[in-house]
C-alpha cells in the first residue's frame, strides 16, 4: 500500500477525459502530470453537451466555470429521424437542467488550466515517445517543444482519444465495428444570431437522417453555427470534403433551412467518428480512459460526458489498485467491456428507428442483430468440425462486420478435427490472447454453425437448434 501523495502519475492526453482524471486524482492526493500534444489552438469537434454532464462538472468542481465560457445554453434536440417531420425532445423536464452547445478548445483548455490551478503539471505541445516498465515504475522518454526530456511515473494514464496512443504503444489492439467519419464546417454569420440563454428554441440540436448518413447542427457563440455530415468513409473515395459536404446538404431539408442564412464554410474538416474498443483497457501499470478506451457514435452525444465520468471513476481504480487491489485493474477491463456492450444495444436501437431507406448500406450496415443481442444457444460439450467445402469470404466476411475482431477464419481451422466447444473457445482465446470477450466467440461460432461452415457430430450433447449437424 502506497501513500498516494508519494505516487506520480502520468497522463498522456489532456481532453476532458484527461483533465477530469487529473482534477479527480489531485483530489484523492496524488500528484499529476498532464502530457498534451497541443496547445489547445487547435481545431476539436464534439460540442454539444448533454444535461446529465453538469453534474459531472459539478463533481469536479468545474460547473461555475461554465459560467465564464462562451458556450451557448441548449434547451432539446429538434430531430427528423424515421420521418421527415421534425420532433422536439425538450430538456424543460430534465432534472438536470439544459444542455450546452461548447466552444470546444476553450472547454477543453479552461478544464486543463483547473488542473494546472489545483496542483498538476501541464506539459504542452508534448508527446510521449517511448515508455518502458521498471521495477521502481515507468521510466519514459517525452518530446516536448522539440526537446527530449525524460520522466519517470508511477503509473500511466491513456486519455489521448481515439489515437490510444500509448495503449497501442504497449499492444493494445483497436476492434472496430463502423466506418463512420464525420465531415464538419463551421458556418458563419454577419447578422447577430440567437441569444445564449438556454430557453431559446433557436438553440435547438438539430438532427436530420438522409439516405447516406445524417446530420447535427448545433448554434455556437460569435454567430456561428456548426453543421456536421455523418457518413461511412467510402463516400469519400471519389469527393474531396467540401464537395461531397455541399453536394449532400442539398438532400436535407431541415439542415439547408437551417444553414440559409449562413455563408457556406471555405472548408470542412473531416474526423474518425468509428465506434470502437480496445482489446484491453488496462495493463500491469496502466490504464485508458474516454475514447482511448473506447468511442461511442456521436450520435449519442454522449462522449464528452462519457470522458468526464471515465476520468473520475479512474482515480477510484487507481487508488484501489495503490491500496493492494491485485484485481482493480482487471475488474475495470470487464467493467469497461460490459459499458461498451450496454451502448452497443442502445446504438442498434435508435439506429433501427430509421426505415425510410431499407435498401441503403449505411442503415443496413447498422441494423444489423448484434452478437450481444443473440441468444447463446451452443452446448459447450458439441464436437464442432470445419466443414470440408470451407469457404473464406461469405460468412467470414459477414462476420467480420457483424462482429469484428473475432477471426472467424482462425476459429474454424482449430476445428480441424472434431473438438468440444468450450475446448476450441479455450484455444482461439490463448491463440489471440483473449482480444474478445467469450460470448462474442460463441456468437461467431453460432453463426459458422448456422451456415454449414462448421458441423455438429450428433453423438456429443447439443441443445441448440442451429443446423450443420451430422450423423
Ligand atoms: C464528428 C464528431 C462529433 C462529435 N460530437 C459530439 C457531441 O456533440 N457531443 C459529445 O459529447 N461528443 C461528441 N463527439 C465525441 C467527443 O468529441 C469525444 O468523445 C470526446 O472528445 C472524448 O474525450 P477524450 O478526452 O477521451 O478524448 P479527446 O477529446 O480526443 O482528447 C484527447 C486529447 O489527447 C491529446 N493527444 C492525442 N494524442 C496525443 C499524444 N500522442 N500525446 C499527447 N497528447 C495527445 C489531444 O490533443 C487531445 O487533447 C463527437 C466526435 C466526433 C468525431
Amino acid at each position: 500500500m502506497r501513500k498516494a501523495a508519494d505516487v506520480r502519475i502520468g497522463i498522456v492526453g489532456g481532453g476532458p477525459a484527461g483533465s477530469a482524471a487529473a482534477l479527480a486524482l489531485l483530489d484523492q492526493g496524488f500528484q499529476c502530470s498532464i502530457i498534451e500534444k497541443s496547445s489547445y489552438s487547435d481545431f476539436r469537434i464534439g460540442e454539444h453537451l448533454l444535461p446529465s454532464a453538469r453534474s459531472l462538472l459539478g463533481r469536479l468542481g468545474m460547473l461555475e466555470e461554465m459560467e465564464n465560457c462562451r458556450n451557448v445554453g441548449c434547451p432539446g434536440v429538434r430531430s427528423a429521424w424515421g420521418g421527415s417531420a421534425l420532433e422536439d425532445m425538450d430538456y424543460l423536464f430534465n432534472p438536470h437542467g439544459g444542455g450546452f452547445n461548447l466552444s470546444r478548445p476553450e472547454f477543453d483548455a479552461n478544464l486543463a488550466n483547473t488542473a494546472v490551478e489545483r496542483g498538476a503539471e501541464l506539459l504542452v505541445e508534448t508527446k510521449l515517445t517511448s515508455a518502458s516498465l521498471q521495477s521502481d515504475g515507468w521510466n519514459v522518454e517525452l518530446n516536448s517543444q522539440g526537446k527530449r526530456v525524460p520522466g519517470q511515473f508511477d503509473f500511466l494514464v491513456d486519455a489521448s482519444g481515439r489515437a490510444s496512443a500509448l495503449a497501442t504503444r504497449l499492444g493494445a489492439k483497436r476492434i472496430s465495428h463502423d466506418k463512420l467519419i464525420g465531415l464538419t464546417g463551421f458556418l458563419s454569420s454577419s447578422e447577430p444570431t440567437a441569444s445564449a440563454d438556454d430557453t431559446n428554441q433557436e438553440n435547438m440540436l438539430l438532427l436530420e437522417s438522409s439516405e447516406d448518413g445524417w446530420w447535427y447542427c448545433a448554434s455556437l457563440s460569435n454567430h456561428r453555427i456548426v453543421v456536421t455530415y455523418m457518413t461511412d468513409a467510402e463516400k469519400l473515395k471519389n469527393d474531396r470534403p467540401l464537395a461531397l459536404w455541399s453536394l449532400a446538404l442539398k438532400s436535407t431539408k431541415h439542415v439547408r433551412d437551417y444553414c440559409q442564412s449562413y455563408h457556406d464554410p471555405q472548408e470542412v474538416h473531416v474526423r474518425s467518428a468509428r465506434t470502437q474498443r480496445l482489446n484491453r483497457m488496462a495493463g500491469k501499470g496502466w490504464l485508458a480512459i474516454g475514447d482511448a478506451a473506447y468511442s461511442f457514435d456521436p450520435l449519442s452525444s454522449a462522449g464528452i460526458s462519457k470522458g468526464l465520468s471515465s476520468g473520475l471513476h479512474s482515480a477510484e481504480v487507481i487508488k484501489s489498485y495503490f491500496s493492494g487491489n491485485e484485481r482493480a485493474l482487471e475488474n475495470y477491463c470487464a467493467e469497461s467491456v460490459r459499458d461498451f456492450d450496454e451502448y452497443l444495444i442502445e446504438r442498434a436501437g435508435y439506429y433501427r428507428l430509421e426505415t425510410q431507406w431499407p435498401n441503403a448500406s449505411f442503415w443496413r450496415r447498422r441494423q444489423k442483430p448484434l452478437a450481444v443481442e443473440q441468444p447463446i444457444t451452443l452446448d459447450p460439450e458439441a464436437h464442432l468440425y470445419a466443414a470440408e467445402t470451407w469457404a473464406p469470404g461469405g460468412v467470414f466476411a459477414a462476420s467480420d462486420e457483424y462482429l469484428p475482431g473475432v477471426n472467424s477464419a482462425l476459429l474454424s481451422s482449430l476445428a480441424s478435427t472434431p473438438t468440444p466447444a468450450h475446448q476450441l473457445i479455450s484455444l482461439y482465446q490463448v491463440q489471440t490472447e483473449k482480444q474478445n470477450s467469450d460470448r462474442d466467440v460463441i456468437a461467431v461460432l453460432q453463426m459458422l454453425i448456422d451456415d454449414n461452415q462448421l458441423l455438429v457430430q450428433t453423438n456429443s450433447r447439443f441443445n441448440g437448434s442451429q443446423g450443420g449437424s451430422v450423423p
